[in-house]
């Protein structure tokens, strides 16, 4: 039990059940009890750790594969560094300090964090203080300057809100929260259907659909499309659409039922690269990947990067080694071909480095 389980259970005695969807975004997004809304949900302390958390390489990579694509976009001056979520902004402390070796490219930088959390904000502007390059912070793209963007987002899209449905009675119906007998928040399924889905399905099936998004696809690529620029998501996810519950609640890094603690728990779905394509294609983008986490840094030279380090400081060899094995191994409890990165350009853009081979 929340404060925010509380309100939620008000809100659906005053209005009937609400959609999932609606239910993970106050989850998550809530101005007052919202998950990211405040605290800092990352590192061993916290309820999970992302690839910038894990080593300086990923962010350091991230920033010179920029550098490489603002070189191939004919070097604009400025160019647009918009980061989507950037959690503790360590990402882009990293790549603004990976991009010194490319003063022209820093030099062009502007950067723009897109953040809705205002406690994460605020650690973002601590990490960034003294890194040199001029960065400002919005709550949503669509307030982003104009002009030639590179747009990074890591582990962005998996917190955007999923709506569901499942096959029930014949038909999809969207999954819903209640209030059940005993008071508690608990699953169920809307009396409306929707006649307009045409998958096949079998009783209990779940579909899942991300329409924020989608939205921001559209958003993006139609960015792109005017302005130019290449946008790098990387998430974990599949990358052919199926059928399944994806959602993942984790709190102290254990996984927990999804309704059980609203505000309390991180609340993810599985990205369906296949469908964010699609949109982006649509829209009038070029799309490269997904491919693996694990093929992209190796293509990006995370194995140079390790040795460097290594060479430099002897005694955390051993650190940077496992680092770098988490990143790209493909093994159970390894980042490398769980999580995927996809790229979408403009029409007019050559293939983005790491990409090529794919
Ligand atoms: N990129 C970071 C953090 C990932 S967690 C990393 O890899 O470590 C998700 C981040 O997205 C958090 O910073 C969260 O506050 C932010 N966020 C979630 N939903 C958002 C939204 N709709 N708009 C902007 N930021 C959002």
């Amino acid at each position: 039990m929340t404060a925010l389980s509380d309100e939620i259970k008000s809100i659906i005695a005053a209005s009937g059940p609400m959609s999932f969807e609606r239910f993970m975004e106050l989850a998550l997004a809530h101005p007052e009890q919202g998950y990211y809304m405040n605290r800092d949900p990352f590192g061993a302390a916290g309820d999970f750790t992302t690839a910038p958390e894990i080593s300086q390489m990923f962010g350091e990579l991230v920033g010179l594969w920029s550098a490489e694509v603002w070189r191939e976009m004919g070097s604009p001056n400025p160019l647009r560094l918009i980061e989507l979520g950037p959690g503790r902004g360590t990402l882009m402390s990293d790549a603004l300090r990976a991009a010194r070796l490319v003063p022209e490219f820093r030099d062009a930088l502007d950067v723009t964090l897109v953040e809705t959390s205002p406690k994460l904000a605020q650690i973002q502007y601590e990490a960034l203080a003294g890194c040199g390059v001029g960065v400002a912070w919005l709550p949503t793209i669509s307030e982003a300057p104009p002009g030639p963007a590179i747009v990074i987002a890591n582990e962005f899209l998996d917190a955007l809100p999923v709506r569901q449905y499942v096959h029930s009675n014949g038909r999809w119906r969207e999954r819903v929260v209640k209030v059940n007998a005993e008071g508690e928040l608990a699953f169920g399924v809307s009396g409306d259907y929707e006649p307009y889905i045409l998958a096949p399905g079998e009783e209990g099936d779940i579909l899942e659909v991300n329409p924020a998004s989608h939205r921001l696809m559209f958003e993006l690529a139609a960015r792109m499309a005017k302005q130019g620029g290449v946008e790098l998501f990387v998430d974990y996810g599949h990358s052919v659409t199926g059928v399944g519950d994806t959602l993942q609640a984790l709190r102290n890094h254990r996984y927990v039922s999804p309704l059980s603690e609203p505000g309390e728990a991180d609340i993810t779905a599985h990205v369906d690269f296949s469908a964010m394509a699609r949109s982006a294609r649509a829209a009038g983008a070029a799309v490269y990947g997904p491919i693996d986490q694990g093929d992209f840094l190796t293509a990006l030279g995370i194995d140079a990067r390790t040795h460097a380090l290594c060479e430099r400081s002897p005694a955390r060899a051993e650190e940077f080694e496992d680092a770098r094995r988490r990143l790209v191994g493909k093994s159970a409890g390894e980042m490398g071909a769980l999580f995927k990165a996809m790229a979408v350009a403009s029409r007019m853009a050559p293939t983005p480095p790491g990409f090529e081979t794919r």
